[in-house]
């Protein structure tokens, strides 16, 4: 099918952009690398009459350390992500998570903005923002706010930010050369969206775990925290018992449904699968009773 017809335009500047998103209301749509948004006007579940291509925006481009943090630019493309030694060095979990992302061809044209607004439950990059602890800059009508990673994820395709709005930067505390993490993912193909997948970021104190942050994706609405997953391994010795224990909890913590996929208990299954490994990858004295 062919996209609907649409005015398009292309704002050199942040404010220009913002301007027409506030002339145009619902009626008028964002477009980054097209890899989510064109999909959707081709099969018409979507018929915006304009589309604002921000992809000339300079300011929202490139990678930057400064004071102990990683900044973003929403407009960086995954393929960026993926090579730029910054991620490697700093953000391990995000360099680990980014050749579980689909393909090239997509690879050269998404960007993580796009990624992080079209909230697809099955995504990697959402899950890897909670774990790491994410801030989401969005500049608006009214100027700049931001928000946590947790606050940003609202729903199944769904964000908080209103269509008057842009995110325009990503920022993420650089993990420390110590800090172990670990990216896992269950898919039927190499490149599909995840049947269900796991970012895990931590710190090791005395053999255990620290600073742990469990975040499930394809297993609720939005990418998940497992918190109580995560309580039940910090701070003791990792055994067979304290992972175990572990993976009861991940019921309390994830919202998995039934789809044409998977059922809701074999997510929930797989959730578990994954927990295990992630702990024994995390902590590599435990590798030998791996499952
Ligand atoms: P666009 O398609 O341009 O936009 C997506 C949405 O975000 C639109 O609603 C748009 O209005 C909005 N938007 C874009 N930028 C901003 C911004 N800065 N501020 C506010 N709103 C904005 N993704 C995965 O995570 N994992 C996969 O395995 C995966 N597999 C894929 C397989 C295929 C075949 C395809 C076509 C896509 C796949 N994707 C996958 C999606 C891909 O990662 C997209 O690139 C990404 O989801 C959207 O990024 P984009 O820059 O192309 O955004």
């Amino acid at each position: 099918m062919k996209a609907p017809a649409f005015d398009y335009a292309r704002p050199r500047s942040l404010a220009e952009a913002l301007a027409l998103l506030r002339r145009h209301g619902d009626e008028a749509k964002i477009i980054a690398g097209g890899q989510s948004l064109v999909p959707a006007l081709n099969l018409r579940l979507l018929a915006p009459k304009l589309l604002v291509d921000i992809g000339g925006l300079s300011e929202l481009k490139g990678i930057a350390v400064a004071d102990g943090t990683v900044r973003i630019g929403a407009l960086t493309r995954h393929v960026e992500l993926m090579r730029a030694p910054e991620i490697a060095r700093h953000l391990p979990l995000i360099a680990a998570a980014m050749p579980h992302l689909s393909h090239a061809a997509i690879r050269n044209r998404g960007t993580l903005g796009g990624n992080l607004a079209h909230a697809d439950p099955a995504s990697e990059l959402p899950a890897c923002c909670l774990a790491l602890g994410a801030r989401m800059t969005i500049a608006g009508p009214d100027g700049e706010r931001e928000l946590a990673a947790e606050e940003f994820f609202t729903g199944i395709f769904e964000t908080a930010l209103r269509p008057d709005e842009i995110l325009t930067r990503v920022d993420i505390p650089a993990v420390g050369a110590d800090e172990p993490c670990a990216f896992l993912e269950l898919s039927r193909r190499s490149g599909d969206y995840a049947l269900v997948g796991v970012a895990a970021q931590g710190a090791v104190r005395d053999g255990g775990l620290s600073r742990l942050r469990l975040a499930f994706f394809s297993v609720g609405p939005t990418a998940m925290l497992a918190r109580r997953a995560a309580a039940a391994l910090e701070g003791r010795p990792i055994t067979d018992a304290a992972i175990a224990e572990a993976q009861g909890a991940l019921a309390g913590d994830l919202a998995p449904q039934d789809d044409l996929q998977a059922s809701a208990a074999t997510r929930l299954h797989l959730a578990r699968v994954l927990l295990r490994r992630a702990v024994h990858a995390l902590v590599p004295g435990a590798a030998e009773k791996a499952a």
